[in-house]
């Protein structure tokens, strides 16, 4: 049986809180209280009228008191129903009006109008600028900060080794400047690593170049399928040349409002210029770099807006400097040709899938963090063919685990070969009821697969016949492993690989006179 590579990155996006919908909820709010709620609470209602009922109202002798403010007049006066109610008017250029109120007659006792100006009071501009102008910026700029700081920390990248914060736009972009891992925890690739030694040559002695006057790649361009080491080896890199290492996923630049994931490409190459020498690296860098003339109507503002921040950013920077940019993509099609043109992401390290040495490589590097005994190390890299090297760590970690729950202290070739299964085929589900009449037709299916197999001179030996059930839903299988690595398969393997798939089936109806689903 061959494995199908899957895909087992863990989905670990938490929810989003974003801090600019909080503060825009919190504005609207408050605006609300002022329309609607906060007028209910302020007592007496003062009418707006126009200048004219206020005259009139004067020479009427309704009008209690007048206070002149700044522009407005704010006056009381007994209504039709004689009770006093307060309005206000615009104050209008009227030469007559003292001696209006002057001569007019009054409710009050007194029997005249009491009348007031209100002097405006002139504030120090020393004090005025910074009450007008500098405190409500501060203000704002206070309460920002403060949700920036509510934000969870998303951009820690990976074994945290000293972090170093920094970053002023939106989240903290953090910098690892002590990283531990090196080339050769990467099993395999060895042409990647041939590809990057350069770069790592370059970081450590930049003098040897420039004074050539060469000057190195800014970009590379990490392509694989995924699991195959990408960011492991980005770090590696940092790790031998001894770096700080940014790193930072494409998806995180991509934001609700546009311009922010462009600030953030601003920040962090400011604060890789001043960390320099350093490694940037960017995953999933397809999240921003998509293609730009594809897309019907619109298109995505803000990632084209990042994208090009990016790229300004990238002509930019000096060379010479020693900001190297890594980025991995699983996609290199769909990216932009902006993005590969020469002086940008102009180098492209291709990672493959392991084959079988590099698979036993990697078993080694993941063997080395737990404790086993003579795992035949041969056996379980065949079995794994077409497994990514994050489906191997995985393997061998389950295969720790089974140790464990074995009561064991060492994982040995079986824990592994059972971990495989795990993986390939899901867990062992043993809960699951069978009768024996299913289980004696499971097992002549599994058994007429294998015995084609068997007889057949280009196959693969049968390594292992199961009728346990397991978690993916099938009731048994026959392993096949090959016994070394397989590019190319002809006519005739395929044609015994149909042949085993129907030897099940076959076996069903000559022993059992019938068939099942
Ligand atoms: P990618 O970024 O390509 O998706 P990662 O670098 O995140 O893959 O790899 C995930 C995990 O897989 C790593 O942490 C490592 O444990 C394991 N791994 C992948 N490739 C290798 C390799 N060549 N050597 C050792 N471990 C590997």
């Amino acid at each position: 049986m061959k494995t199908e590579p899957q895909n087992n990155e863990a989905g670990t996006e938490k929810p989003r809180y974003n801090p600019y919908l909080g503060f825009l909820i919190a504005i609207v709010i408050v605006m609300l209280l002022n329309t609607l709620v906060f007028p209910l609470f302020m007592g007496d209602k003062v009418v707006n009228t126009d200048y004219g009922t206020f005259i009139s109202m004067v020479d009427e002798g309704k009008v209690k008191k007048v206070n002149i403010n700044e522009g407005r007049i704010y006056f009381s006066a007994i209504d039709k129903d004689n009770t006093e109610a307060s309005y206000q008017t615009g104050a209008v250029n009227d030469p007559d009006l003292v001696d209006r109120l002057l001569m007019a007659e009054s409710p009050n006792e007194t029997g005249k109008i009491v009348f007031t100006k209100t002097v405006p009071r002139q504030n120090s501009p020393v004090i005025n600028v910074p009450l007008r102008s500098v405190l409500p910026g501060r203000l704002f700029y206070l309460i920002g900060r403060k949700m920036r700081r509510m934000v969870p920390n998303r951009m820690a990248g990976g074994e945290g080794d000293n972090v170093m914060a920094l970053g002023k736009s939106g989240e903290k972009i953090y910098a690892e400047s002590e990283i531990k891992t090196t080339f050769a925890d990467v099993a395999g690739q060895d042409e990647a690593k041939e590809g990057l030694t350069e770069i790592v040559d370059f970081l450590h002695n930049p003098d040897t170049y420039t004074r050539i006057g060469a000057s190195l790649p800014k970009g590379a361009l990490l392509v694989g399928p995924p699991g195959t080491g990408k960011t492991r080896i980005a770090r590696a890199v940092a790790g031998e040349a001894k770096v700080p290492f940014f790193s930072i996923s494409g998806s995180e630049f991509v934001q609700m409002f546009v311009g922010m994931g462009a600030a953030k490409v601003r920040d962090l190459f400011k604060q890789a210029g001043e960390k320099a020498p350093c490694i940037i690296f960017i995953d999933e860098i397809d999240a921003i770099g998509k293609r730009r003339d594809n897309s019907l109507g619109g298109g995505n503002d803000e990632r084209e807006q990042t994208l090009n921040q990016l790229l300004t950013e990238m002509d930019g920077f000096d060379a010479k400097k020693g900001v190297v940019i890594l980025a991995a993509t699983n996609r290199p099609e769909s990216l932009d040709k902006a993005l590969l043109r020469p002086g940008r992401f102009d180098r492209r390290i291709q990672m493959e899938l392991p084959d079988l040495q590099g698979r036993k490589d990697i078993f080694e590097v993941h063997l080395r963090k737990v404790k086993h005994e003579d795992v035949n190390l041969d056996l379980v890299a065949r079995a794994t063919s077409g497994s990514s090297g994050a489906e191997i760590a995985n393997i061998v970690n389950e295969a720790a685990l089974r140790a464990v729950r074995m009561g064991r202290d060492a994982v040995t070739t079986s824990d592994i070969e059972e971990s495989v299964e795990v993986v390939i085929a899901g867990a062992q589900k043993k809960g699951k009821v069978i009768s024996d009449n299913e289980k004696r037709i499971i097992a002549y299916h599994e058994i007429g697969h294998a015995m084609v197999a068997a007889k057949q001179s280009d196959s693969a030996p049968v390594h292992k016949i199961t009728i346990i059930p397991r978690t993916s839903g099938a009731l048994g299988y026959t392993m096949q492993v090959d016994a070394g690595e397989q590019n190319l398969m002809s006519r005739q393997e395929m044609l015994n690989r149909i042949a085993t798939l129907t030897g099940g089936r076959a076996a069903e109806e000559v022993i059992c006179k019938t068939v099942t689903t």
